[in-house]
């Protein structure tokens, strides 16, 4: 699971990295809006912590893009302003839960793990390229009319690829997506999940594409 930590302050960014990678995750770490951009554009996320108060400009600018683009995305924020309608206000635009500073780093630890066992409840979001869709939410998939029924994984790695169309999905993102840090290095599982799910699609009629670019990762388009 790969997470990204917004936040400007940089002692306190260094300790929240610390947390989450005792905790077992991969953690990137953005000191603004524009380094979080940055990420974003390369990497996926299976959630991000993010401060609202950054040294150029408000971290609710950016919930409320990731949002308006559909995103869905489990966002965490942290913020220093306690006032009960500014949480409701971060509620609102999108966050999937919030901490008032300071807080104790476990609670952080804590509240990420629950973010990322929620699926999005709140945000349902429909992923659809050609005649393929996926409810992010109800976490079925269909090609055209017709259901296809996809295993745990299998929508996982669909989710990725259907999030970023168009966009190459780095093979480590996948791979982290799906394992985590349970998969022995040197195994090809990415492939293999790759391949069955193509297989999948095709047999289901999906007007999809899921190209490899080679040493980079893969990417799937609409036909
Ligand atoms: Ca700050």
């Amino acid at each position: 699971m790969r997470l990204l930590v917004v936040e400007d302050e940089a002692a306190l960014a260094a300790l929240i990295g610390a947390a989450l990678q005792r905790a077992g995750f991969a953690v990137d770490a953005a000191d603004g809006l524009r380094a979080a951009d940055d990420c974003l554009r390369v990497a996926s996320y299976d959630a991000a912590i993010l401060d609202l108060g950054l040294s150029d400009g408000d971290g609710m600018t950016l919930l409320a893009r990731l949002r308006r683009g559909g995103d869905a995305l489990p966002v965490l924020i942290l913020t220093a302003r306690d006032a009960p309608e500014d949480r409701v206000g971060g509620l609102d635009a999108g966050a999937d839960d919030y901490l008032v500073k300071p807080f104790h780093m476990p609670e952080l630890v804590s509240r990420v793990r629950a973010l990322l066992r929620r699926p999005n409840a709140a945000l349902g979001v429909r992923l659809e390229a050609g005649n393929l869709a996926l409810d992010t939410v109800t976490r079925q998939a269909a090609a055209g009319d017709a259901a296809l029924p996809l295993t745990a994984r299998e929508t996982s790695l669909l989710e990725m690829l259907l999030r970023r169309t168009g966009r190459v999905v780095p093979r480590e993102a996948i791979e982290q997506g799906l394992y985590g840090f349970d998969t022995p290095t040197g195994t090809n599982a990415v492939e293999v999940a790759v391949h069955r799910l193509r297989r999948r699609l095709q047999d289901a009629g999906a007007s999809v594409r899921i190209h490899t670019l080679r040493g980079v990762g893969y990417m799937l388009t609409g036909e």
